[in-house]
């Protein structure tokens, strides 16, 4: 077996074809009519911007426009003017075409790759695809026809370049294998969108693997094996069909509201952390963001950002969501989240430390100017701010009243925001479990942080995996919480939701439809599956068997128990 990146759900059996790599050997010579050479060039950067126009019209028919804009921002990337004219001073210093466009690419390719951030390195993965395209065409070499692969192939190639995908018939390409990728590279993007498994950064698969030899490649668990017996065969064919048929299911529930089995509707919103994500919630059908991470735009910088670059940030998210909501959580710093230049303390132990709200109450300017970006924002959408970490009802009533102040100077500047913007809670430590009928009565709404209420509630590290036995939130005591918190958010009417990773889990959708939670907020690719599972439940069903595990009295009885019905 052969191990890599799952890259694209789902499982190919098919047989190999190699796409080897085009030898674009040339020899670098010196050319007397520079005039000559500067024409051949342009001709062939017309040349590979036409057939890239062309390769964009066949992605967009198979494919969609999102997939097709990749192949075209490859015109961009050689039309741009920097480059096209560092090729071309070296054709003016009598250089071929082929030793400068290959010297520039080279030279943009290195850069990228030396990041190690996988958006810019998939930039040298561009580069690479123009460079080889257009010392093809001045070369005179014919591509590598990948339309031509037949019925049940495997693609097997080393990079797996956007130009390539265009030629793939989707009908006839049953999986992918490179031995270059990550999970969010152009390739993955597009074999994701072309719905074909692949598994990304074998190494050496192009050499270990033979022409016309059968494979199955699991691209959910980024595995590939070859030789398959006869039995492996038979027993993934019945692992594709049914990953097929749920796909086909889930897919039946895009666009339609989440509502339980007896008609009951839950709001299924999204978790985010960068104001790009935002496309993707709205990809994944996310009827809105439960929780906007904000941390990301004060990691990865030298300094604090700017109100302005803030109000951007959360602006873009919020016209992306088109009037959807979108909940935003204001810094949680500390812990496990470090911001090198705010030059926090080395603390003894900062999860129980000087974080979050802690943090922000006592650097007010800073939160300021966050909470009056925020409020800037909320003129272009349903914007709310949630606040993290909260142990005690002052910290709520501080963050509102530094709301009030940053509404009064926005006021004074004549500048637009919502008067009623929500001011929510996120539940996530023990404290507010217990206080949450004191909270339920100052907050708008409230948002269960399980990731850490389970954390806090067990005194569990959730890092550390010589405790994680006692990190569940099936504990009893966590239950008890998270029942408590849905409580007194109800009793109050206030709306209450999950934000933690325990919302998207099938266990525990029946518990939280029985106990009354109002709002799910999953990651992007758990949408479809967690409306699929809110509409298997009627609130019947799901109160028996919530009774039955709240009288249980073991984390493992309830994890035993619910695995029998779920
Ligand atoms: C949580 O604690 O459950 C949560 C959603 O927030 P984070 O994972 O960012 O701490
Ligand atoms: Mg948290």
């Amino acid at each position: 077996m052969l191990k890599g990146i799952g890259a694209s759900d789902g499982i190919g059996i098919g047989r190999v074809m190699i796409i080897a790599e085009q030898t674009l050997e040339y020899t670098p010579r010196e050319i007397a009519d520079v005039d000559a050479e500067l024409e051949r060039f342009r001709g062939a950067v017309d040349k590979f911007c036409d057939n890239t126009i062309a390769q964009a019209d066949a992605i967009r028919q198979s494919t969609g426009e999102k997939e097709a804009e990749i192949l075209m921002g490859h015109i961009a990337i050689i039309r741009d003017p920097f480059m096209g004219g560092e090729i071309e001073n070296i054709i003016k210093a009598n250089q071929c075409a082929e030793a400068a466009v290959d010297q520039i690419c080279k030279m943009f390719i290195d850069m990228f790759s030396a990041t190690g951030d996988d958006l810019t390195m998939q930039r040298a993965a561009d580069v690479r695809d123009i460079r080889d395209g257009i010392l093809a065409i001045l070369l005179g070499i014919e591509e590598v026809k990948i339309s031509d692969a037949p019925a049940g192939t495997v693609l097997v190639t080393k990079e797996l370049t956007p130009s390539m995908t265009a030629g793939i018939k989707r009908e006839n390409v049953v999986g992918i294998i490179t031995e270059t990728g990550s999970q969010t590279s152009h390739s993955a993007i597009l074999a994701r969108a072309l719905e074909i498994p692949a598994v990304l950064s074998v190494p050496g698969a192009v050499t270990s693997l033979s022409s016309d030899e059968l494979v199955i490649v699991d691209g959910g668990k980024g595995e590939v094996y070859t030789a398959p017996t006869e039995e492996q065969v038979g027993e993934y064919t019945a692992k594709r069909e049914t990953f097929l048929r749920e796909r086909r299911e889930l897919e039946s529930l895009r666009g339609k509201p989440t509502v339980s089995a007896d008609g009951i509707e839950y709001e299924l919103f999204c978790n985010i952390g960068t104001p790009k994500d935002a496309t993707k919630a709205v990809e994944a059908d996310g009827e809105g963001v439960g929780l906007f991470r904000t941390e990301f735009l004060f990691m990865d910088r030298n300094q604090l950002p700017t109100e302005d670059e803030q109000f951007d940030a959360y602006k873009q998210a919020s016209l992306i969501l088109k009037g959807k909501p979108l909940i935003i959580r204001t810094l949680d710093i500390g812990g496990d989240k470090e911001i090198p230049y705010l030059g926090l303390a080395k603390e003894e132990n900062p999860f129980m430390g000087f974080r979050a709200i802690r943090y922000c109450l006592k650097n007010r300017a800073m939160f300021k100017s966050q909470i009056k970006a925020i409020l800037r924002a909320s003129a272009f959408g349903d914007i709310r701010i949630m606040f993290p970490l909260i142990t005690a009802v002052e910290e709520l009533r501080e963050g509102r009243a530094l709301v009030e102040e940053a509404k009064a100077d926005l006021r004074a500047s004549d500048i637009a925001f919502d008067e009623n913007i929500q001011v929510g809670v996120m539940t996530e430590t023990a404290a507010s479990g217990v206080i949450a009928d004191l909270l339920a009565k100052e907050a708008d709404f409230f948002s269960i942080g399980t990731n850490d209420l389970t954390g806090y509630t067990m005194a569990a590290d959730r890092g550390n995996s010589d405790v994680s036995y006692l990190y569940s939130p099936l504990q009893p005591s966590v239950l008890r919480m998270i029942r408590r918190i849905i409580k007194c958010a109800n009793a109050e009417g206030i709306p209450v939701g999950m934000c933690g990773e325990a919302a998207a889990s099938p266990e525990m959708i029946p518990l939280l439809i029985s106990f009354g939670l109002t709002e799910f907020s999953v990651s992007a690719p758990s949408v479809l599956k967690v409306r699929k599972n809110i509409s298997k439940w009627t609130k019947a069903e799901a109160d028996e068997i919530a009774g039955k595990v709240m009288a249980m009295t073991t984390e493992a009885e309830v994890k035993a128990y619910l695995e029998t019905v779920v």
